[in-house]
């Protein structure tokens, strides 16, 4: 084994299998994996019951290393924000929204997107590459150490979503490993429901992942015909909204209780009209879907405004009351801090002209 691989990039069957290499008992496994997903232990030196010759064995093969963090940002509105520097020094970043009766962890997938969507910060970096499985499960554990939460009765981070940097199902192999190791019921034990993976509509792959993983799922949807969703979200080009949905239409296992999220971004006089509330509404009624407002959160540079509170307002009683469809609006949180949706963007300048937390520092 080399000393490059990180025992967090195995899942719980390549961890049976490596200590079943090394001739260890079958406990063994199920031993490191309660220090590695239950206690939150951070070195094989304090997994105390797994006995000195397998830790200097662990000690000599594997790497079990937190992601560092490089800043810790947190907002006025209690939103949390980590910018984690990779071994390659690449940076993501991930964020907390703690709210009364949840708290979310937004995860990213890549290092910046390849989807070049137009109202998307993340899409304006280009793509450095794919996270490994390793860094994506890194980001919650380093967030856990973090917000001190290891007490699984009582935990902080109830939700992750997969609405960071990146175009998750682009980066599906690992991202699939990561939600296996999430959803491991003697681990971390996060139920399907509780993990949202978010995708600007990679019609083919969305398919794949109901029957593989079976989580929810959110739609960047965005527009409401292929002349405007082809401007905001170039993927559209490829798989066009009457694709995406007919696709969606017969996603098994979706009914009342367990519906399809759309996100629908409020852009300024381009997409936030009665009529296209009424065409939503029209394009959904096949579907088990509820509706997501966005409000625009702006960004250096960005070309777009939201639409007003009124217009929002309009928008969503258009959808729900009259058109039967549930529809929230999402309220920004963390903006002070640019961790609300499409604000994240590894930019050392920007932040350094930010009132940061520097904890870590390198
Ligand atoms: N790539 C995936 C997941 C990451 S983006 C996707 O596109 O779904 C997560 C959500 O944030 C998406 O719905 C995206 O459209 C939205 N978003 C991106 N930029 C935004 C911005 N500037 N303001 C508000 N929402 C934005
Ligand atoms: Fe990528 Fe999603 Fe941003 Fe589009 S909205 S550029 S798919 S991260």
């Amino acid at each position: 084994m080399k000393k490059n691989v990180s025992i967090n990039s195995f899942t719980k069957e390549e961890l049976h299998n490596y200590v079943f290499d090394l001739g260890e008992k079958k406990y063994r496994a199920k031993q490191l994996w309660k220090w590695l997903y239950v206690n939150g232990a951070k070195s094989f030196n304090e997994m105390s019951d797994i006995g000195l010759k397998l830790q200097k064995k662990l000690n000599s093969d594997l790497l079990y290393n937190r992601l560092q963090t490089d800043q810790h940002q947190v907002s006025k509105d209690g939103t949390q924000k980590w910018l984690f520097k990779l071994t390659d020094d690449k940076k993501i970043e991930t964020v907390f929204i703690p709210e009364s009766d949840r708290g979310t962890l937004c995860i990213s997938s890549q290092v910046g997107c390849t989807l070049s969507c137009s109202f998307c910060h993340t899409g304006t970096m280009p793509l450095v590459r794919n996270l490994s499985s390793n860094e994506i499960i890194g980001q919650i554990l380093a967030a856990k150490d973090s917000l001190l939460d290891w007490d699984m009765k009582n935990r902080k981070i109830t939700n992750i979503v997969f609405m960071g940097m990146g175009e998750p199902l682009y980066n599906y192999h690992e991202v699939t490993k990561a939600i296996k190791i999430l959803l491991d019921n003697e681990g971390l034990c996060y139920s399907r429901r509780k993990i949202t993976l978010s995708t600007s509509g990679v019609v083919p792959i969305i398919q794949k992942l109901k029957y593989e993983l079976d989580v929810s799922l959110a739609i960047s949807l965005h527009a409401v015909n292929d002349e405007v969703r082809n401007e905001l979200v170039p993927i559209n080009k490829k798989w066009p909204i009457k694709e995406l949905l007919s696709s969606l239409e017969v996603y098994p296992g979706v009914n009342n209780s367990r519906r399809i999220t759309f996100e629908y971004i409020m852009l300024d006089g381009v997409n936030d009209s009665i009529n296209d509330a009424k065409k939503l509404v029209k394009l959904l009624k096949p579907i088990h879907a509820k509706v997501n407002l966005i409000p625009f959160n702006p960004w250096p540079g960005s070309i777009y405004r939201c639409s007003s509170d009124k217009t929002i307002k309009d928008f969503a009683d258009e959808v729900c009351y009259n058109g039967g469809i549930t529809a929230t609006v999402r309220h920004a949180r963390g903006q002070d801090i640019l961790a609300a949706c499409g604000q994240l963007k590894s930019n050392s300048v920007r932040l350094s002209k930010e009132k940061v937390v520097k904890i870590n520092a390198a």
